[in-house]
């Protein structure tokens, strides 16, 4: 049996999946891929954000247009020669098509962020604050993982954003890979993957002061998410927290709600003692 996987990263919007592919991606044996799926998107194909910043041919994705999506993971596995690639395309749509796959082995990051956070940040985006997509998408991935039998592990964001230095070593620990401390600063490396906005520029390894500066926002930002405990009235955090739909997607991945987000019933995801699927 090969020891090439593929692990598919699933997550709602704004649940810090990338941030999560990128410590992953970072390792030495791993591969970043980043929303691979928006290489293939209809309307809007996307080539490599890195080498268009830099004008260079892409030497991971430069002919990704000409294979077949099913195809990809395997031309990446052979061009970079790593144990495992990280697909953070996030959409189970996407993620289905790989399902009888059979070259190398798949697995599973149901990452997912605190209703009320999720909440928050959709009210401070100016987007309509209901979380029935939350609910809707979380189920969603919940019953996809279920159904394919595959390895699979669920992460809440605030447990891998407070406690970086347990929850990361535990996940490469599941994905079989040895944690390297140097995967935390991920913008020492260079990451390819379809993308555009302002943002590529920190795929540049090393970086600037300022792509430093950029990503060290970020990563506090990261770190302190926790602004709706003090943003949000008491009443909306209420009602959220009684919500039985909320509660019945935490029920299900058996999580449950803490002062500083959600947690899996045994306090841990380390040794996989959340996994789902089986
Ligand atoms: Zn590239």
């Amino acid at each position: 049996m090969t020891n090439k996987t593929v692990v598919f990263i699933l997550a709602h919007n704004y649940s810090g999946s990338t941030w999560l592919s990128l410590l992953l991606g970072s390792h030495s044996e791993a591969f970043y891929l980043g929303e691979l799926n928006k290489f293939y998107s209809r309307s809007d194909p996307m080539n490599c954000a890195l080498c268009d910043m830099l004008k260079q041919r892409c030497p991971y994705f430069f002919d990704v247009h000409n294979h077949h999506p099913r195809d990809i993971h395997a031309v990446i596995f052979q061009r970079t020669g790593k144990r495992l690639l990280v697909d953070n395309s996030k959409r189970i749509k996407w993620a289905r098509k790989f399902q009888g796959e059979d070259r190398y082995q798949i697995r599973y990051i149901h990452l997912i962020k605190d209703p009320r956070a999720i909440y928050y940040s959709l009210l401070v985006r100016n987007r309509p604050a209901t979380l029935d997509k939350w609910i809707r998408r979380n189920l969603e991935i919940q019953e996809f993982i279920r159904a394919s039998g595959r390895p699979a592990i669920v992460v809440p964001y605030n447990q891998l954003a407070g406690d970086l230095d347990r929850t990361l070593p535990a996940i490469c620990r599941w994905l079989g890979l040895e944690f390297e401390p140097e995967q935390k600063n991920y913008w020492q490396f260079e990451h390819h993957g379809p993308g555009k906005n302002g943002a590529t520029a920190a795929f540049v390894a090393g970086g600037n002061g300022q792509e430093m500066e950029f990503y060290q926002k970020n990563f506090q930002r990261n770190f302190l998410d926790l602004r709706w405990k003090e943003k949000l009235p008491q009443e909306v955090i209420q009602r959220i927290e009684a919500d039985p739909q909320v509660r019945e997607v935490l029920v299900r991945l058996q999580l449950h709600f803490t002062d500083q987000g959600i947690e899996a019933a045994r306090g841990s995801i380390l040794a996989g003692e959340t996994e789902v699927g089986r």
